[in-house]
């Protein structure tokens, strides 16, 4: 007990000293009304901020001197009204900004600011910005204005403006909790495998110091019908959810997010660090697969109430910025390059005692033309890496981007020419917007026929978080979408499918592409539209994933012809007389190939290497491969053993 009061004096004494010298620092005019930790940031209240928004040096100083990221607004008694800050921020603001929307959060004293064209709203070196900051008194944020709108990133916005009050003393929990003094005497680094080690599916790594304990990925086993099977070992002895500091995610897919809203269910009350596309992606995922688990009739392991608290509790940062996880470990997030956001997470532990960069899925090689750009491979420091091997069997080579591209394109053209139709099934996100990519180059340039292009309602909607966060794509696209006007996901032969005109791509006598959900045809409208297209023998079917064993996909990509179908409740067989196409090009995995080549490229060389996330002998066989190369302690680790770094 006296312990307990103890420490929850020296933490709370920590604190106040750490206000106190903040304010000192700060110009007196400033009129610091209240200084609080709003999670790893450093919040200023003011009753004149414009003093210190526009005296960006001192606030700079003090972050750099710090460490720390400062954030300023103004205090509540200062601020316009809101009808009135809107009328002003609509007569600063000029005419060709095109604004379309601005919302207003009380709790952080934030005006959302939607625009066509952002640039006219910050003006020149941000001049227009400090304009409306000093006449209305709130702090302004710019966004872009999404060129389609995505319900599911209008419901996150929702939800983070309707719960601010929320969100806001979770911040604070969050805040007390990262900037509490280091108590710990003892100091060691070790990484316990929860999910991911030696197999694929449910990703979870519980990285633990002596002051912290982090969960690297939350993921579910989404094909597993054994729920021992399905979720990461979270009954090991390690793992305490009450002691867990934080929870960073490196890219949406479900085998790396699906089980962070369980998390919340079990009553984690912490922070999930990602970046807004992220989140964004892996909502929309976790939304779909308890919607589609209900629809089945099968026992949902979590509630939208359990994604709601994800999302409240979700702290998103952009590529390269620092963030304090706890008191001794930073993280900074850099391009992964396997689907949109996805992030390599780069740790900094203990004032630089120890670093360590987590590459849960990465694509190591990337063509000129495609979604995204390669996954980084420079650090400032770098002792270990903890890295997948999914492809990293020694036949893993995959066949040239280019070349499934034309083999697509071929496909699609014969397919229509003897009035055909083409089934890709694919997963929402990542293969099918690069698909969708793929497609509109092939269309604009006339190498593909003109045919009508629909998308299951979850890969549009995908698509159109991928349009909303254009900065996470590749420079290729960026330069496509920002100078010349052209957005791939807004080509004219794309179609959104929905309850009402599901039957269209069906309709006798016409032509058309479906790319539908899930890509392995183990559930969704993938399957419905294969069991209306497989008896006719002009249609084609193409797989561009992965079939994993057991699934319907895996049988028919191997040849069976006969499949008992049902319907209606009666078993029906179903003769498969469409052609049956495999193409292995667009993974957002590199192969054992491109993973060698990364290393060539890793700068530094880091002295420990971890293989994760691949079959056992497809990572002992990489890690020949990298020992023959480079001099570093390789290890292989089984799920539930326990790696110390230091
Ligand atoms: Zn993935």
């Amino acid at each position: 007990m006296t312990e307990e009061k103890g420490k929850r004096y020296s933490r709370e004494t920590a604190i106040e000293e750490l206000k106190a010298d903040l304010i000192s620092e700060l110009p007196p005019n400033a009129q610091v009304s209240k200084v609080v930790f709003e999670g790893p940031f450093v919040v200023l209240y003011s009753l004149n901020p414009t003093v210190l928004m526009e005296n960006g040096d001192i606030v700079k100083g003090l972050a750099k001197s710090l460490r720390k990221r400062i954030v300023i607004r103004s205090d509540v008694s200062v601020r316009r009204a809101k009808d009135e800050a809107q009328a002003r921020i609509l007569e600063i603001v000029p005419d060709t900004a095109e604004i379309t929307n601005t919302i207003f959060d009380d709790e952080l004293g934030e005006v959302i600011i939607e625009a066509k064209k952002p640039g006219a709203v910050i003006g020149r070196n941000g001049a227009t910005l400090r304009e409306i900051a000093r006449e209305i008194s709130w702090r302004p944020r710019v966004v872009r204005s999404p060129p389609i709108q995505s319900q599911l990133i209008n419901s996150i916005r929702y939800t983070l403006t309707a719960e601010s009050e929320l969100r806001k003393r979770a911040l604070l929990n969050i805040g007390l909790r990262i900037h509490r003094p280091r108590v710990k005497e003892d100091d060691f680094i070790r990484l316990t495998g929860l999910g991911g080690f030696s197999e694929v599916g449910r990703s979870c790594f519980l990285l633990e110091t002596a002051e912290s304990k982090i969960l690297i990925d939350a993921g579910m086993n989404v094909g597993s019908r054994e729920p021992n099977q399905m979720f990461p070992h979270f009954n090991s002895p390690e793992f305490d959810i009450a002691d867990l500091d934080a929870v960073i995610v490196t890219h949406a897919h479900l085998d790396h997010s699906g089980s962070i809203p369980f998390l919340y269910k079990w009553g984690y009350r912490g922070p999930v660090y990602s970046n807004d596309a992220t989140l964004s992606l892996m909502t929309l995922l976790q939304k779909d697969f308890i919607e589609v688990a209900a629809r089945e009739g099968k026992i949902t392991p979590y509630s939208t109430g359990d994604i709601k608290n994800m999302i409240l509790h979700t702290i998103t940062r952009r590529f390269g910025e620092v963030t304090d996880l706890s008191n001794d470990i930073r993280l900074t997030m850099t391009p992964a390059g396997h689907i949109l956001g996805s992030s390599i997470m780069h740790m900094h532990i203990g004032d630089g005692k120890y670093n360590l960069a987590v590459m849960n899925d990465f694509k190591a090689r990337r063509s000129r033309n495609s979604l995204l750009d390669k996954a980084n491979s420079r650090f400032p420091r770098l002792e270990a890496i903890i890295m997948e091997s999914t492809y990293g069997g020694p036949r893993d080579a995959m066949p040239r981007r280019d070349d499934a591209e034309i083999q697509l394109v071929k496909i699609i053209n014969q397919t229509a020419k003897r009035g055909g139709k083409v089934l890709i099934p694919t997963l929402a996100v990542g293969r099918a917007q690069e698909l969708m990519i793929v497609l509109t180059n092939a269309y604009q340039k006339n190498q593909m026929v003109e045919v009508p292009v629909y998308l299951d309602s979850l890969i549009a909607e995908a698509a159109a978080i991928h349009s909303c966060h254009p900065e996470y794509l590749s420079q290729f696209l960026q330069d496509q979408i920002f100078n010349e006007g052209k957005n791939p996901f807004l080509s004219e032969i794309f179609i959104r499918l929905d309850k009402q005109n599901e039957r269209e791509p069906l309709s006798k006598g016409k032509s058309a592409v479906i790319m539908a959900t899930s890509g392995m045809l183990t559930g969704g409208t993938s399957v419905e539209y294969f069991r209306k297209l497989a008896q006719d023998s002009r249609n084609s079917l193409v797989f561009v994933s992965y079939q994993a064993e057991g699934t319907l996909g895996n049988r028919i990509s191997s040849g069976v012809k006969e499949i008992r179908s049902y319907e209606d409740g009666k078993a029906k067989l179903l003769r498969v007389n469409m052609d049956i196409h495999q193409i292995d090009g667009f993974t957002g995995h590199s192969d054992r190939g491109e993973i060698m080549n990364f290393f060539r490229e890793l700068s530094p060389k880091p002295e420990r290497v971890v293989l994760v996330h691949g079959q056992r002998n497809k990572s002992q066989s990489l890690a020949q491969a990298i020992s023959k190369r480079y001099h570093a302690k390789i290890d292989i680790p089984m799920n539930l053993e326990t790696i110390r770094f230091a």
